[in-house]
């Protein structure tokens, strides 16, 4: 049993909230400082309703404090991504193996879900309204802003944890107050706004319900994930300059005729396309890496706050569920050893967290041109042919990073481009369209893979 610690948690998001059960199951005292309102008690601004897809690592954090079923009330699976060619056309592409799935949940709905459950445990409490400005680590002291109020406090604490976002105060402040601290943030070219397609007269999916839908552009494109109700929330991911960008969509008619062309299939399902797209914001797409992520062994950084990434592996909440598993289970290894705790926690995050950022901006030229791509697809049947043949010798890399949780993000990455080399050998065989299932092409990669 360790002993008690009185902890500040900076951010009531999805992975502040999830840590705060974490740390309260071990008996220790934990207080959550939330610069927004209650979101339960309050409408959400439109343009924000996004969801995510919650994959084998986020469910691993959540079982990990038991919340998984409350959780799965409010999730939809989707086993594959369906794919919508310019020419009407569709494909279904399954994700993995019969019955593997990610799942779609409304971002405001988990954290609502993760705040009611770390408010059920007796010894956390969270504070809204509460913007956190300044962290002093010589004094172990956070201070907030009250917004409603417009009052100031300061809390004493014995361990603070940043988790508040990609544009993290507490981070900002470790960066000003230490020295050699690291600092990348990198804006891609695209950005993203959310639309979408409403529920049917009887409050029917109007596309397939259980699938990734995915209008893959070259440059750009669309993706749409299904809501309990029967909507689709869409996601429109453009470039801010250039021929077809943002910038070059500032009338009703230039949208009309952009969506038209581009995405004719989905207009006559989305009958508030022109309002909700000029309504709706456009924002931006960040990467943030830093180090380091602790500080005098009493304040860590976790989930965005440590490692922003952009949205196209859907892993930025997974990767922040997962820091909350491997702290975990760190604490059981070093008990009160805090010193340890941190130290093992971001040698062992950082190459983790690094590696899911470039994975996830790899996969945005995945989403958007290569799914209509007659090789990638070819190259993939070939994967998931060898996979299941050999399932002890090649794990795809998409499976590795969805549905293996055992696996590091580094070393994914790392195998994933061991395959890569070989799947280009094998790519390069003369007449590999029709002979992709032959004895040849499996001996090729058994030896490649030796
Ligand atoms: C378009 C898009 C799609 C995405 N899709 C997926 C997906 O499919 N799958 C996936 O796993 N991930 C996805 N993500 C990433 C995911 O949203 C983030 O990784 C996740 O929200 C990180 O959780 P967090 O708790 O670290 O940060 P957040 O969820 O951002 O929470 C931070 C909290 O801190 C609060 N806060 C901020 N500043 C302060 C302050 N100064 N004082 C007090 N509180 C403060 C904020 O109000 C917020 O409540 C997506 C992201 C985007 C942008």
């Amino acid at each position: 049993m360790q002993s008690e610690k009185k902890i500040t948690i900076v951010g009531a998001g999805l992975v502040g909230s999830l840590l705060s059960i974490y740390l309260a199951k071990r008996g220790h005292k934990v207080e959550i400082f939330e610069r927004r309102g209650d979101m339960r008690k309050t409408t959400m601004s439109a343009g924000k309703s996004i969801n995510l897809a919650l994959s084998d690592r986020g469910w691993k954090g959540l079982e990990g404090v038991g919340i998984a079923d409350d959780i799965r009330k409010i999730a939809i699976p989707m086993y594959g991504r369906h794919i919508h060619n310019r020419d009407g056309s569709t494909v279904f592409q399954p994700y993995g193996k019969d019955g593997q799935a990610i799942y779609s949940v409304s971002r405001a709905e988990i954290n609502m879900k993760l705040m009611d459950l770390a408010e059920q445990q007796a010894n956390v409490q969270i504070h809204f309204n509460e913007r956190c400005t300044n962290i002093n680590k010589e004094k172990m002291t956070a201070d907030f802003e009250n917004g409603e109020l417009l009052e100031r406090s300061m809390v004493q604490s014995d361990l603070i944890f940043g988790a508040d976002g990609a544009f993290a105060a507490s981070r900002l402040n470790m960066q000003l107050s230490s020295d050699r601290f690291e600092y990348n943030q990198h804006y891609i070219s695209a950005g993203y706004k959310e639309l979408i397609i409403p529920a049917g007269p009887n409050g029917e999916f109007l596309m397939e319900k259980n699938a990734l839908h995915i209008w893959p552009r070259g440059s750009f494109m669309m993706i749409a994930l299904p809501n309990p109700d029967g909507n689709f929330t869409c996601t429109l991911f453009l470039p801010f300059e250039g021929e077809k960008s943002f910038a070059n969509l500032t009338t009703r008619e230039q949208v009309k005729k952009f969506f038209d062309e581009e995405f004719s299939t989905a207009v006559p399902l989305m009958p508030t396309l022109l309002d909700d797209f000029f309504h709706n914001p456009t924002s931006s797409l960040v990467t943030v890496k830093c180090f380091p992520w602790t500080f005098e062994h009493k304040i860590a950084l976790i989930g965005d706050a440590a490692h922003a990434i952009v949205p196209f592996y859907g892993q930025g909440m997974n990767c922040g569920f997962e820091d909350c598993v491997v702290l975990n289970g760190l604490l059981d290894k070093h008990q009160d050893n805090w010193e340890a705790i941190f130290d093992e926690y971001q040698a062992l995050r950082k190459p983790d967290g690094d590696a899911i950022a470039d994975l996830a901006i790899a996969n945005f030229v995945e989403m958007r041109d290569k799914t209509a791509d007659k090789t990638f697809l070819l190259q993939k049947k070939i994967e998931a042919h060898f996979n299941s043949k050999h399932p002890d010798k090649w794990i795809p890399l998409y499976s590795m990073v969805t549905y293996s949780p055992h696996i590091r993000y580094s070393t994914a990455m790392k195998e994933g481009a061991r395959q890569q080399v070989i799947m280009d050998k094998v790519m390069a065989m003369p007449d590999i369209e029709n002979k992709w299932d032959s004895e040849e092409v499996e001996k090729l990669i058994l030896k490649e893979i030796k």
